[in-house]
């Protein structure tokens, strides 16, 4: 039987990082956060990291690996892996790395992660192909844009063509997608699903806290016109949520057909597992049309560090997604299948 005390977990210091390393502690783990120089201070106050190594941007990630693999650690991808690292140089990580990386592609080629999505049913807002198609609300997303940065919408092909002008110096502008604009709710709806127990939990719910999306409302509808203000969705923060208990069925249902249909992806290695987020919009009709999945932890679970309502149901104990992910690793080494963690 192997032994937490054997390995140390390591992650990124930013995006949920807090949650990550204060779980691993809660499991028994020594933790190492890797931070970029002058974004220390709150890995310091919380208290979180035993080691702390800074380097100038997290794209010098490979520079430091070697002292990783020394200390037998064990890193847990984020956000920040792939917006920083990219998908591919994810691929490269060589020491241990917790989750199938293969996945990492599906979630992040909007093509792959339609037809994932499809194949397990899930209705997605409509996706057209040209801009002449255009003949209802839709928001017009680019590759890579970042944080809810670089989407804005339209409602005619001319209104298109208009709005597309001004972002002609956006990088990866050449790309985009033009999904259907669903007027509802969003919803994120947080999953964690293990290899070793062969169940999936839902964690939790949120939505996001986006600039400027969640602040138009504020202003009257002429001051919006007058003053020519266009929506963005730079996240700022994320909102703790509840959902209507009747659609808690629909939920579980979504996130194990997802898990079971990410079996047969190519280059996935055996499917999803840990810690995963169906992000969407419920309509008036409770249809629930989601438009993106994350293939790992999301932010939107930091308001839970001490456990979501859903969580203490489960565990009575707080159990953040990161507490969850340490819980499994600790679980594999002690009954000897990391294989069933490491990808
Ligand atoms: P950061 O390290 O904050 O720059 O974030 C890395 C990536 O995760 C970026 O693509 C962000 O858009 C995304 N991200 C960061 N924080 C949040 C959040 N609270 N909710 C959703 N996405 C986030
Ligand atoms: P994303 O970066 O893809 O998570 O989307 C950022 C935000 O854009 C979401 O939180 C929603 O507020 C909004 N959004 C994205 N796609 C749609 C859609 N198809 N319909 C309505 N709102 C959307």
């Amino acid at each position: 039987m192997g032994n937490v005390k054997d390995y140390k977990i390591a992650t990124l210091g930013s995006h949920t990082a807090l949650q990550i390393l204060k779980g691993a502690r809660d499991e028994g783990f020594e933790t190492i956060c890797i931070c970029e120089k002058g974004s220390t201070r709150p890995y310091e106050s919380y208290g979180v990291a035993d080691q702390i190594i800074e380097v100038d941007s997290f794209a010098d990630y490979f520079d430091i690996e070697q002292t990783l693999i020394d200390q037998n650690a064990i890193v847990i991808p984020h956000g920040s892996f792939v917006a920083y690292l990219g998908p591919q140089n994810v691929k490269k990580i060589k020491a241990m790395h917790y989750g199938t990386k293969g996945i990492l592609e599906w979630e992040s080629d909007r093509t792959k992660e339609k037809k994932w999505l499809l194949k397990a049913g899930i209705t997605l807002p409509r996706l057209f192909k040209s801009p002449e198609d255009i003949d209802r609300p839709v928001i017009i997303k680019f590759h890579g844009a970042k944080g809810g940065k670089g989407y804005f919408l339209a409602n005619t092909p001319e209104e298109f063509y208009q709005r597309y002008e001004e972002y002609k110096d956006f990088p990866g502008h050449e790309k985009f997608a033009i999904q259907e604009y669903i007027v509802g709710v969003p919803v994120y709806s947080h999953y964690f699903y293990s290899r070793l127990t062969g169940e999936l939990e839902v964690m939790g719910f949120d939505k996001r806290y986006e600039s400027n999306a969640d602040s138009v409302g504020r202003i009257a509808a002429k001051d919006q016109v007058d003053v020519g203000i266009h929506t963005t969705y730079t996240i700022a923060g994320n909102v703790p949520l509840v959902l209507r208990e009747s659609l808690l069925p629909l939920i579980f249902k979504m996130g194990e057909d997802v898990v079971r249909t990410s079996r047969d992806l190519e280059g996935a290695n055996g499917g999803l597992y840990g810690p995963f987020c169906l992000e969407g919009i419920i309509d008036p009709e409770l249809n629930y049309y989601v438009f993106e999945i994350s293939a790992r932890i999301v932010a939107g679970t930091n308001p839970y560090i001490n456990g979501s309502p859903y969580a203490w149901l489960r565990y009575n104990e707080p159990m953040s997604t990161g507490r969850r992910i340490a819980r499994d690793i600790k679980m594999a080494i002690e009954t000897d299948k990391m294989e069933a963690i490491l990808g």
